[in-house]
């Protein structure tokens, strides 16, 4: 009948979604070290950008500080997964504080290769949002003035390097693949010579996740994206669900959505960034069933099959 009719709304689930591999192992370094060393365990900054996680991981004895000033000596400390400044690991070394890094492989890879491009010589234009600890992280693998931050190609637009200046550039893991497209094609139009990764380094979990996105937002008149505001690659989808035409929103949890956000919607779509769980994701779908009648369907746009080590000290 039409009053059923009217109830129904349609859930397109995106694939893949929510813990990337990165997110997994920093988790999981936490956990381990909680049972290696006891409670209380430090975390330099959160862990993952999820406050969900870093609740659940504080209520198992992590204590979550900003610097490692607030760490008393002998405690052991892990980074988070956003990469740290070369400085960090060395005045824990200095203060001989055990500590455990959490960095994403895929992170470290482009803190390697930043030290690999000023070694030959060149000057680094780096892609990415200022404040971001991962950007503070990767600019801090190389000495003060080495690498240059440009967010948007009007930045790049405004560079005055000399044109035999030896340059190369690096990107933040949780861009946006179609804006960096565009400030690479912008600085290799300025600066023919410039040296890259071959892609850029956006890593396969955001990239994956956005074109998860762009399946689904076409056919929503909603898409809701499950992460924390702080969180880059969540913020993304946002936008990349925007720019497919279809309204979008960031929640932290069901609890975020407002009823009256369902008025006239028929079909949602739903994701969730790398450092959202999945019981986040099952949260929501309840608490959408329990104003419409809600039928499920998942669109897988790819298989994801990473999975990083864990660090040495853990695994023997
Ligand atoms: Fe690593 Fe990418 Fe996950 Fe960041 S989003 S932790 S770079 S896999």
């Amino acid at each position: 009948d039409r009053a059923e009719e009217r109830d129904a709304l349609t859930l397109l689930i995106a694939a893949p979604r929510g813990f990337c591999a990165g997110v997994d192992r920093a988790i999981e370094i936490v956990e381990r070290a909680l049972e290696r060393y006891g409670p209380p365990v430090y975390v330099r900054h959160e862990i993952v950008h999820n406050r969900y996680v870093v609740d659940s991981l504080k209520a198992k004895g992590a204590v979550f500080v900003e610097e490692l000033d607030s760490v008393p000596d002998g405690a052991p400390v892990v980074f988070s997964a956003h990469g740290v400044p070369k400085a960090i690991p060395a005045e824990a070394e200095r203060r001989g504080l055990d500590y455990l890094d959490a960095t994403c492989p895929l992170v470290s890879k482009v803190h390697r290769q930043a030290e690999r491009q000023i070694e030959a010589g060149r000057h680094i234009v780096f892609i990415g949002h200022r404040g971001h600890p991962e950007v503070i992280g990767t600019m801090g693998q190389v000495p003060e003035g080495k690498m240059t931050l440009v967010e948007t190609v009007a930045d790049v637009e405004a560079l005055d390097f000399p044109p035999d200046r030896p340059l190369a550039f690096l990107t933040q893991t949780t861009l946006s693949v179609d804006d960096t497209r565009a400030i690479v094609t912008a600085l290799q139009a300025k600066y023919p010579h410039v040296v890259g990764p071959k892609a850029e380094d956006i890593c396969y979990a955001t990239s994956n996740r956005q074109a998860a996105v762009k399946a689904i937002a076409p056919d929503s008149d909603l898409v809701l994206v499950i992460g924390a505001p702080n969180s880059s690659n969540s913020l993304r989808l946002v936008e990349v669900a925007e720019r497919c035409g279809t309204d979008a929103r960031l929640i932290q949890r069901a609890s975020d959505i407002r009823p009256e956000w369902l008025e006239g919607v028929r079909t949602i779509g739903l994701t969730a960034g790398a450092s959202a769980p999945e019981e986040l994701v099952r949260e929501v779908v309840e608490q959408l069933s329990q104003w419409r009648t809600v039928e499920e369907h998942t669109l897988v746009t790819a298989e994801e099959k990473m999975v990083f080590k864990l660090p040495r000290q853990l695994v023997d």
